[in-house]
């Protein structure tokens, strides 16, 4: 792989991002370019590679609940996790609430907004300092802060994460304060990130939790393999399936437009690329994604065959 392949990535998916729009249920995520597109790559080997708006900050978005996950797993635990939510694709969209109407039901799974939303209460001890230093650990970004107007945009407009929330509270699936837990979930999602964080967290979970300059083990061998199993069959939603097969990598999308992808045993990737579809995966990133997938035969069924 090298920048040549990555331009030419960009160059395919450009014109995707016409058919897409960029989000606007959080009014100032409707601010954005939606022509904005960009790509990160780190190796475990130690190199970088970028192209078009690798630098620009956008918000983290769902990707935040890759985090999440991960330092509720290293935190918590797997069992404590999942009593809150269960492992399982949705073939529904990211806010869905339909399916937790019945009294036994649990979230699907630790990326559904309910799911993370119950995952996120289990950090509410934590709290938000802690948090936003792991985050800008696991990112390698010491740079990483809350953009405040997107907290208070979407604060002001939570009205459904909201009533996620008491229907969690109501089954017994968050003991934390409503307020703390939705407040924190919010801004978890409102952090500013770039391609090139998410391309750090990516080769971290590509390394299986170790740091490759330091050799230093961050995360658990078993945390990294069930977050990246999630990432496989729920990171874009009910997106997930086609996205496996078109690019067949562990990957986590966010309505800030970003997409966050992960090679195993060889790189991370970070995309930016604001313009989304009805599912709210970024239009130009996914075929980005896609391009570069095909071309270097990244699926991770062809490396296994291979
Ligand atoms: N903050 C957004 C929400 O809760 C995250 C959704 C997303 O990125 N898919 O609605």
């Amino acid at each position: 792989m090298d920048e040549v392949l990555l331009k030419q990535a960009l160059e395919f998916g450009q014109p995707y991002a016409q058919k897409g729009k960029v989000a606007s249920y959080i009014p100032e995520l409707g601010k954005v370019d939606g022509q904005e597109l960009g790509i990160c790559v780190k190796t475990i080997a130690g190199e970088t590679l970028h192209s078009g708006f690798w630098k620009q900050r956008f918000t983290i978005q769902s990707i935040s609940k890759v985090i999440n996950l991960v330092v509720a797993l290293e935190y918590q635990g797997f069992e404590a996790v999942f009593r809150r939510t269960k492992m399982e694709p949705t073939g529904s969209s990211f806010n869905a609430m339909s399916h937790l109407s019945d009294s036994e039901a649990i979230p699907f799974n630790p990326f559904v907004n309910a799911g993370a939303i119950a995952i996120v209460g289990l950090l509410v001890p934590l709290g938000l300092e802690q948090m936003l230093s792991a985050v800008q650990g696991l990112c390698s970004d010491k740079y990483i802060t809350i953009n405040e107007d997107v907290f208070q945009s979407e604060w002001a407009n939570c009205a459904r994460n909201r009533s996620l929330v008491y229907l969690l509270q109501s089954k017994g699936l968050i003991t934390e304060a409503v307020d703390d837990t939705l407040r924190l979930y919010t801004q978890l999602c409102s952090l500013n990130v770039t391609a090139e964080s998410l391309s750090n967290l990516g080769r971290l979970l590509a390394n299986d939790g170790i740091q490759p300059e330091t050799g230093n083990r961050i995360l658990k061998e078993e945390v990294v393999r069930t977050t990246l199993t999630m990432m496989l069959t729920c990171g874009m939603y009910n997106g997930s399936g086609e996205f496996a097969v078109r690019v067949g990598l562990p990957s986590k999308s966010g309505v800030g437009g970003g997409i966050l992808s992960v090679v195993p045993g060889e790189m991370g990737i970070g995309v930016y690329g604001p313009s989304l579809d009805s599912k709210g995966n970024s239009m130009a990133g996914q075929r980005v994604l896609e391009y570069i997938s095909r071309t270097e035969k990244l699926h991770i069924l062809d490396r296994y065959a291979r």
